[in-house]
Formats: structure tokens, sequence, C-alpha cells
């Protein structure tokens, strides 16, 4: 590990040029983004949970209070912490009128940030218990939704569909296969997430799954690993999983071997700087290892990961990789990283 460590008193403390980043965060600097890890649910504004929630009379769960729990801004003590809006996140939208509204508002925020292109990952099997509908069904109406709400600001974007560790990662992936299958293997379905928590086992044959439907549909895959400690995810998620990306990957950090193989494959790390000070993957006597990214010659691209839970947007991650340190030069030539590991084809 470098010793070479940033003091970060604060989420945007002592950047290699304070006054930079903050003008850059300020949109001082302002050029296009693209965005290849943001969560759909974690980019809702407030507002429009809060019409959303009023207009399907949803009651939230007892001590749920909207104000102090639905928003993360400051580092969290445990992931369960950070993980407390979701508790509000999962019960909505129940009308497909609600899926189209908050989508505008998620897509809205991107324009606001300059971004041109966007990778969405939404858990689609929610949005079928949630709609009463198949999956197929729900995955048409996002297709469909975000399609609207991309052109309508002029946005690229593409679907992953994300599936989340546990006993059921198997079969809840081959049901979104099938569900994709029976849409005619749409072209807006670009790729494959694997999230939720690491320490959570999932049946032996879910990374061949993964695999496969790499092989066949052609689709990117992308695993959250390396996120809360266990670097040996992100070697798995690259030999087994036949990641091309990584989620955060913050633990290959301290790791030379891991890193050498994710510069040697050329596998991309979606690096969410907010995200990981507050969800603690990058503890705050830590420098964030984007620098150990940099040094080994890792690709990695700048992503919000849930810009409204942070109240933030890519703008201000950008900011904050400045503060981590990166240069304003690094920013520059995000454009241009993003669009060649992004899973959308054809981008110009
Ligand atoms: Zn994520």
């Amino acid at each position: 590990m470098d010793q070479r460590q940033i003091d970060l008193p604060g989420m945007l403390g002592d950047a290699r040029d304070a006054k930079e980043a903050h003008e850059y965060g300020k949109g001082a600097d302002v050029h296009s983004r693209g965005e290849l890890h943001m969560h759909m649910n974690g980019a809702i504004p407030t507002s429009t949970i809060r019409e959303i929630l009023a207009d399907e009379a949803t009651v939230l769960p007892a001590g749920f209070e909207f104000e102090r729990d639905l928003v993360r801004a400051t580092p969290c003590q445990s992931l369960a912490e950070y993980l407390t809006p979701w508790q509000a996140l999962r019960l909505f939208p129940r009308k497909r009128e609600n899926l189209d509204r908050l989508t505008f508002a998620v897509v809205a925020g991107l324009a606001e940030n300059n971004v041109r292109f966007v990778e969405l990952r939404s858990s689609v099997l929610y949005l079928a218990q949630l709609q009463k509908c198949s999956p197929a069904q729900a995955l048409e109406r996002l297709i469909e939704s975000t399609r609207v709400a991309a052109l309508r600001h002029g946005i690229r974007r593409g679907l992953i569909l994300t599936v989340t560790r546990g006993d059921y990662s198997a079969v809840n992936l081959s049901t979104l296969l099938q569900a994709y299958q029976d849409l005619g293997e749409p072209k807006d379905v670009i790729g494959l997430d694997l999230a939720g928590d690491e320490e959570t086992a999932y049946p032996k044959e879910l990374p061949s799954l993964f695999r496969e439907a790499k092989d066949r549909f052609d689709l990117g895959i992308t695993i959250h690993a390396g996120e809360t400690g266990r670097v040996e995810n992100v070697r798995s998620a690259v030999e087994l999983f036949g990641a091309d990306r990584i989620g955060h990957g913050t633990a290959a950090g301290k790791d030379p071997d891991v890193l050498e193989l994710l510069s040697a494959r050329d596998i991309c790390v979606e690096v969410c700087p907010i995200s990981n000070r507050l969800t603690g993957a990058v503890p705050a006597n830590e420098a964030h290892p984007l620098q150990q990214f940099w040094r080994y010659g890792v690709p990695f691209v700048i992503c919000s990961d849930n810009p409204a839970i942070h109240q933030r947007g890519l703008a201000d991650d950008q900011a904050a990789a400045m503060a981590e340190g990166l240069s304003i030069g690094d920013m520059r030539q995000q454009y241009e990283v993003a669009k060649r590991y992004s899973f959308m084809k054809d981008l110009i």
C-alpha cells in the first residue's frame, strides 16, 4: 500500500487543489459525462419519492423517518446503516405511471450533470412484484419508460439487470434471462450485474450462469466485488464470473497481484468515491485506492452509485475523485474512458 495518504478531514477535504475541485463540482468546468454505475432506485429525488408514496398511499415501516432515514450524506457506521433508505425504496412504484414519473426524475438528474450516456441498473424482479406483473412485462415497462425519458433529454441509455447475492440468485438470474428472451433479446439490455452483501453465499452454479449469458447473448458482466473488504471476491469476479468490469473493487488497492490481474486483463473498475466514503468501504484514515489503480494502470471510471441518496451527482463524484488525488486532466479524460468501457455498442 502506498504511504502517500491524503488527509481527508471531510468528504471533500484537502484536495491536491481544493479550489480546483470545488469549482469543478460547481460546474465551472462543464463537460460531457458518461455514467456506468448507477442504481435507478438510488437516483430518485426525495421530492419524487414523497409524491409517489403519497399517491400510492404507502405506509412506511415502523420507526422509519423520511427526513432522517432516506438520505445518507455523512459516513455511516455500517453498511446496514447505509442501506436503511432501501426500507422505503423497495415499496414503490406500484403504479405504472409512477414508474414513468420516477424514471423522468432520474434522467433529469443525469441531464443536470451533463451526462450523455448512462447504464441504468435495476432489479426487474422487484418491479414485477410491486406492479403485479410478469418479469417480462416489468422489463418491457422499464425499457419503454427509460427509452422515453432518455429521448426527452437526449441521453443514450442502456439497461443492466441486477441480481442480488443469495440463495435465489441463480434462479433469479434464470428468470431474468427468460424474460429477456421472451422479449426477443432487446438491444436495450446491455449487461448483467451481481450486487448485495458480499458476505452472503450464492449457489455454486451462479458464476457459470453469468459466463454462459455473456457468451450466448453478448451481454457485459459487472460484479460488485471487493467493496466490503474481501479482495478474493474481485479475483473470483474476474476468473469465475467472467467480469468485464468491477463495481467498487476497493479491496484490490491493497493487493498488488489483483491490481496486476485487473491491469493485465484490462478490467475497468467502477469507482464511486462518495459512496465509498459513506459506506466505509474506504475508511476515513486511508487514501482512496484509486491512486493505486492509477499507478498500476488499472482502468477506472468515476461513477455515482446512488446519487439521490447521497444528495449529490456525478459532477460531485468527479470533484470527490479530485479531492482524493486525481487531476482535472484525469477528469477530462473520463468521458472517453467511460465510452471505451461502456457495454453500450456504437457510442461515438
Ligand atoms: Zn452499486
